[in-house]
């Protein structure tokens, strides 16, 4: 099918949804951009899916030093 989508340029802050500035893409301005950026630091900090506050809760029945 003939029906290109008329993507010329996605250009939107991902931030505040501004028109992204062509330097600081995809962002409209470099305070957008530190903002995500800060977002990705404490996201990736946040993410890895084990929080030490999981880790304080020792499994049920299962003694690790009881291993040798
Ligand atoms: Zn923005």
């Amino acid at each position: 099918m003939p029906e290109a989508a008329p993507t010329p340029r996605p250009s939107r802050c991902p931030i505040c949804g501004k028109p992204t500035a062509e330097k600081l893409r995809p962002f409209c301005s470099r305070r957008c951009a530190d903002i995500d950026l800060n977002r990705w630091l404490s996201g990736v900090y946040a993410v890895p899916g084990k929080p030490e506050e999981a880790e304080d809760e020792t499994p049920p029945g299962k003694p690790a030093s009881d291993q040798e």
